[in-house]
């Protein structure tokens, strides 16, 4: 069954730890906050691996 991912500005439906489908960095974020730009890789940023538009953040079990 294929993860839900999610994109900058998604808010966080749950409190864990989050993993960066494009460079594998892990990150904690909290529930009712955004997700953000990886900080590793830029994903999610203009001109970064993916666009602004596209999910790369999935929850890690
Ligand atoms: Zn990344």
């Amino acid at each position: 069954m294929a993860k839900t991912m999610y994109k900058v500005d998604d808010v966080v439906p749950k409190t864990g730890n989050y993993r960066c489908v494009i460079c594998d960095h892990i990150m904690e974020f909290k529930e009712g906050d955004k997700f953000v730009v990886c900080p590793v890789c830029l994903a999610g940023q203009e001109g970064g691996p993916t666009e602004p538009h596209e999910d790369f953040w999935e929850i890690v079990e």
